[in-house]
């Protein structure tokens, strides 16, 4: 970046104002092959013409405006800035995860947890990622944990991507998706081990993923805390509705992942769940 961002100053200054040079976008992300950058208002009028040097700088061959994510789905809604084919496929961690950046979020703040539930996956073990979105926590446990995965995704359009990308990481012996809301889910009693990687609402999702949950499981729970309830929150929700539920909680573990808002953070508590 020492040498990337001299050189688009140089490619552009020329075209601008000379007060909206030191807007230029300082941060990028990059997801495959496109690019998501940040554009103040101030430089609406000249945003294409800029999209397209970070794309020629950088080697992108798309470039997106970042804006919000929002909904049930947990969609983006990029305006593109520069190309037009925003599929593309990103290689984290070994894995191939082909996802449409226009449309499906990929948090690059996520990237340690990923690579966490890598490690936390054991073989043979059965786990229900009940918000399975593209697989991005579950396809690196059946990858590298070699663990069975039942991945539920309730969008049929980032289904059709979760679906394709475990045949593109081969795992389609260990790995089965249903696209189907979690809470319809027939199995009960079945996983050592369940993802509940969603926010804002997912308390509301313990007493289904408790019905998933074998005897004893470990629960990977997420959810988005305001400061000032941390640390008891979110593991007392948790631990107050398992109850009420007939079981009991141990918090093992508990990571902040992001800031989600102004005073709010996205956390993953690690909980062992089992029946009283
Ligand atoms: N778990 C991944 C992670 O943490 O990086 C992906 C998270 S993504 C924000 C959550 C996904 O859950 C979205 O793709 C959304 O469509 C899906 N989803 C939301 N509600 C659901 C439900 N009731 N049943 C199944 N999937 C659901």
């Amino acid at each position: 970046t020492q040498l990337i961002k001299p050189r688009i100053r140089e490619m552009i200054s020329g075209e601008l104002p000379e007060g909206l040079v030191k807007m230029l976008p300082k941060h990028w992300v990059r997801i495959g092959d496109v690019l998501i950058i940040p554009i103040r208002p101030e430089l609406e009028p000249y945003k294409h013409r800029i999209a397209e040097v970070y794309a020629e700088v950088l080697g992108a061959k798309t470039v997106l405006r970042k804006g919000r994510i929002g909904g049930e789905f947990r969609e983006t809604n990029y305006e593109i800035l520069y190309g037009n084919d925003t599929v593309t496929i990103h290689i984290e961690n070994g894995i191939r995860y082909k996802l449409d950046v226009a449309r499906i979020m990929f948090s690059p703040a996520n990237v340690k947890e990923r690579v966490r539930m890598a490690e936390v996956a054991k073989p043979g073990e059965l786990v229900v990622d009940m918000f399975a979105g593209i697989g991005h926590l579950s396809l690196p446990m059946a990858v590298h944990g070699k663990a069975r995965v039942i991945a539920i995704e309730k969008s049929p359009y980032t289904f059709r991507f979760l679906v394709e990308n475990i045949e593109l990481n081969k795992v389609q012996d260990r790995m089965t998706a249903y696209n189907i809301d979690n809470r319809d889910f027939p199995g009960e009693n079945i996983a050592d081990r369940i993802l509940m990687g969603y926010v804002v609402t997912t308390h509301e999702f313990i007493p289904k993923a408790l019905s998933i949950a074998k005897d004893e499981a470990i629960i990977h729970y997420h959810n988005t805390v305001p400061e000032r309830l941390m640390p008891d929150e979110p593991f007392r929700t948790f631990r107050n509705i398992a109850r009420e539920h007939g079981y009991e909680a141990e918090k093992l573990n508990e990571l902040v992942i992001k800031r989600y808002a102004p005073g709010v953070w996205h956390v993953v508590v690690d909980v062992r769940v089992f029946k009283k």
